[in-house]
């Protein structure tokens, strides 16, 4: 069994399925263990002719057999059956449920998590503890109630029925079942570690093989597949190594137990052989106490198991709690309100940003302001800050130094997420789920019309492409359909941000993928589409910010100048720069 904060609920939780599984198993343990007795009448009657039975003797003719024998014995095992069947259902049915909790925990939690946690967590370590991790929890709910109580009441009941028959040579066959559990407990503390290391040697490899998969294009346009190979074989190598070291601890485990076992039938033997040669059992006497040994293998190799379980259930919880305790950073203050209004004026004041585990600022003492309904182009050289004021306005991070206000309010002080429902964006990676290019664009408005869906495509000037894939807009997307060009993905990724109509949309580097026409297009149809509300181009390339009411220059996180292109051209040296720096290779190309 396994115990912890965010499993000691489920206990409660599924306290009817697990007390119907118990009841079950109580039974069947209890109809097992009037079988010995069974051999005892068959030995005895076959030796001597007459059989014990409730407390007389009686004849062991055919229809002794019939009654006494075979009949129970039908019955018990239909019983056993049946039993079995319930409490697997209900047990293991608990396990896989407390499984299906915890991930939809785990996932809900994940949702939560900032930008921050998913820059340095690894994909390949969370999918290893939505899989990996969970299974084991899994296993070690309801195996493991069902070997605990499997171990208690069917060792007991066999126990004291061998105390009742005789109590010495009892005693003698526990002595090294006694040693068995000792052991165990040792090599539990150590099976712990071992597996914890090997959870994280799997994590590992599964990290490199996702990104590797990812990144497949450039490790072969760099000729880099012997490089990976190699990369991949060592952490194959190492992740072999720690389950080699889990597999020692476990052999040396199950080794001793079956050595245990064996020499525990040799006491039953040699003493019981001892017992019936004095005549104070008969054959049919050790056989019973035999079979009722029998009947304590398996709840002492389950205390053995379980402890091997609770090991592996113990270091994959722990891993499951520190995901589930990662505290979520970006949070609603207690007295954060929601908006239900934006008309769209953004100001900076005086903000610096450092991100979170880096030494360094991406912005200092930024102040600038937007009005509502402009549209405004933030420019700069790559890492000068556009994305990190995007990722503040959007409040993916909170901002400690300075003030963000969206209309005039801190954005510290209003709900995370009746900000962001009144902003769209389109980020830089541009990401398409794997499903219809209709689902993708229509992903944020859960009712959507066709004819919707359309004009935003038609604004992002992608719907003919999409009219000329096979299924037009129920074309899949991604892994398992169609592979669109970066501009596409681009355009695509347009229209999905379109489609809210927000008071608020940024567009992250989202033109720089098609050509100078298709460019041109897509800019008079958003300056149409977005007449009267906030869009900001963060862009590198001057044909996109040359147009716009107001340009904001970046430089090393610090705003150089703020005005419309004339202004800029005029006034500041680094624009002209970046302006005849561009024609030139305009002309080049
Ligand atoms: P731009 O969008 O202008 O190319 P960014 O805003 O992405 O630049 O980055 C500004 C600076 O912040 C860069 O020095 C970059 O390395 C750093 N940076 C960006 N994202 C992170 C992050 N998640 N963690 C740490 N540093 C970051």
């Amino acid at each position: 069994m396994i115990f912890g904060k965010y499993i000691n609920r489920f206990y409660l939780k599924y306290a009817v399925l697990i007390l119907c599984g118990l009841a079950a198993l109580v039974a069947v343990d209890y109809a097992q263990t009037l079988i010995p007795e069974m051999y005892r009448m068959v030995i005895d009657g076959v030796d001597k002719g007459v059989v014990a039975v409730d407390g007389g003797y009686a004849d062991f003719d055919m229809q002794f057999v019939w009654a006494r024998i075979c009949v129970p014995m039908f019955f018990i095992i239909i019983f056993i059956i049946v039993g079995r069947f319930v409490w697997r259902i209900c047990l293991f049915g608990s396990g896989i449920r407390v499984e299906r909790d915890l991930r939809k925990k785990m996932f809900a939690h994940c949702e939560e998590l900032s930008a921050e946690f998913y820059s340095r967590e690894k994909i390949g370590n969370l999918m290893s503890l939505f899989t990996n991790d969970l299974e084991t929890v899994q296993d070690c709910f309801g195996n493991g109630i069902m070997m605990t109580f499997d171990a208690a009441f069917l060792g007991g009941l066999a126990l004291y029925k061998m105390f009742r028959m005789d109590w010495l040579m009892t005693l003698l066959s526990l002595i090294p079942m006694a040693l068995m559990v000792a052991m165990s407990l040792i090599l539990g503390k150590y099976m712990t570690l071992k597996w914890r290391t090997r959870q994280q040697a799997f994590s590992d490899l599964s990290d490199f093989a996702q990104e590797s998969f990812s990144g497949i294009a450039v490790i072969k346009a760099f000729v880099k597949e012997f490089k990976e190979l190699l990369a991949f074989r060592w952490l194959n190598k190492k992740n072999e190594n720690a389950n080699v070291a889990y597999t020692r601890i476990s052999t040396i485990l199950n080794v001793l137990v079956t050595l245990f076992v064996e020499s525990v039938i040799c006491i039953v033997l040699g003493y019981g052989s001892y017992l019936v040669y004095k005549g104070i059992f008969t054959g049919g006497q050790l056989m019973e106490f035999i079979g009722y040994f029998n009947a304590i293998i398996w709840p002492v190799t389950a205390i053995t198991e379980l402890i091997e379980m609770h090991s592996r259930g113990k270091a994959s919880l722990n891993r499951v709690s520190d995901l589930l305790e990662t505290k979520r950073d970006v949070t609603d203050s207690p007295e954060a309100v929601s908006i239900d209004h934006v008309d769209g004026t953004i100001e900076f004041r005086n903000v610096t940003f450092r991100y979170p585990n880096v030494d360094y600022d991406s912005l200092h003492d930024v102040s600038f302001l937007i009005n509502a309904g402009e549209k405004v182009g933030i420019i700069g050289k790559t890492g000068s800050g556009k994305t990190t004021l995007a990722d503040l306005i959007l409040r993916c991070y909170n901002v400690a130094d300075g003030t963000v206000f969206v209309d005039g309010r801190d954005v510290n002080t209003v709900t995370v997420k009746s900000l962001r429902d009144f902003c769209a964006y389109v980020p830089q990676d541009n990401f398409l789920f794997s499903d219809t290019i209709r689902n993708n664009i229509a992903f944020a408005v859960d009712d959507a019309s066709d004819e919707e869906v359309k004009v935003a495509a038609i604004l992002s000037d992608i719907d003919e492409n999409i009219s000329r894939f096979g299924d037009g807009y129920n074309t899949f997307m991604g892994e398992r359909g169609v592979t669109v060009s970066g501009g596409q993905k681009q355009r695509i990724s347009i229209a999905r941000a379109l489609m809210t109509n927000a008071s608020i949309l940024i567009l992250d580097d989202s033109v720089s993928a098609v050509d100078t026409d298709t460019e041109k297009n897509i800019l008079n149809n958003l300056r149409k589409a977005r007449y009267g509300k906030t869009t900001i181009y963060i862009a590198h390339r001057i044909s996109t910010v040359r147009d716009l009411d107001k340009i904001i220059l970046l430089d090393n996180g610090e705003v150089v100048d703020i005005g419309d292109h004339a202004q800029l051209m005029e006034r500041c040296p680094m624009y002209r720069n970046m302006v005849a720096l561009q024609e030139l290779e305009e002309e080049d190309a």
